[in-house]
């Protein structure tokens, strides 16, 4: 193995200020660099790609807890539905729908988040805010009892000005605290603000994440 994976992550770990959980992103990269992680002692990581993870899940400890972080189509839903941990990337009402009727199927109740897109670039997935907050206002959410939203999750722009990453983050951060204050006051488990990758997680410690999620950083860039 090329990388020092344990190393790696020993130092985003000291990085990361109590309270805020790593993702390991480990999409395209091979059993064995989850395995060096696993060894370390992580035990979440995050996919992207619905078969790729099948395959991981089968030979990889069941003890990991796999979050789902990229678009999820509706119709692969049911094939994660058994095992996923979380399902990051909730980007339409309709998928939340699909999500809720396969965790029922299976006697679960399955985590999300929602994701919103508040970057620049015009390929990214999510709600905007507006969306957003209109869709949890239309209140249909609430009947769906077999998926619990612990919060948001987001994606900076792809950009070096760390004043527009910290102004993104800080914008989602924001409304993290409008829906928790209008729909979820009450509720624990509403608490997790998914933003920070490897070019910026450093600044999304500072922006309130609770939860980044960091591939190239620890595994090395990913081979396609
Ligand atoms: C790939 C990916 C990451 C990790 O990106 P790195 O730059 O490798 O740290 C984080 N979040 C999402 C949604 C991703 O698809």
């Amino acid at each position: 193995m090329k990388v020092d994976v344990a190393k790696n992550l020993s130092k985003v770990l000291e990085q990361l200020p109590e309270g805020v959980s790593l993702v390991a992103v480990s999409k395209f990269h091979p059993k064995e660099y989850i395995e060096a992680a696993y060894q370390a002692g992580q035990r979440i990581f995050g996919e992207s790609h619905e078969q790729e993870l099948r395959v991981k899940v089968e030979e990889l400890p069941k003890d990991i807890l796999w979050h789902f972080i990229g678009h999820l189509q509706t119709n692969k839903v049911k094939y994660v539905a058994p095992y996923i941990s979380m399902i990051e990337a909730v980007d339409t009402l309709k998928l939340l729908k699909e999500i809720n009727k396969q965790a029922a199927k299976c006697g679960r109740v399955i985590d999300v988040l929602l994701e919103l897109h508040i970057a620049e670039e015009a390929t990214k997935y999510g709600f905007s805010i507006d969306d957003c907050r209109n869709m949890l206002k239309a209140g249909e959410w609430k009947q769906l009892t077999n998926v619990r939203i612990c919060g948001l999750m987001m994606m900076a722009s792809n950009v070096d000005d760390e004043n527009q990453i910290a102004a993104e983050m800080n914008q989602a951060a924001d409304f993290f605290d409008e829906v928790k204050r209008d729909y979820f006051a009450d509720a624990d488990y509403f608490r997790e603000r998914s933003w920070g990758m490897s070019q910026d997680y450093r600044v999304a410690v500072r922006c309130r994440s609770t939860m980044v999620r960091v591939g190239t950083y620890i595994f090395g860039p990913r081979v396609y």
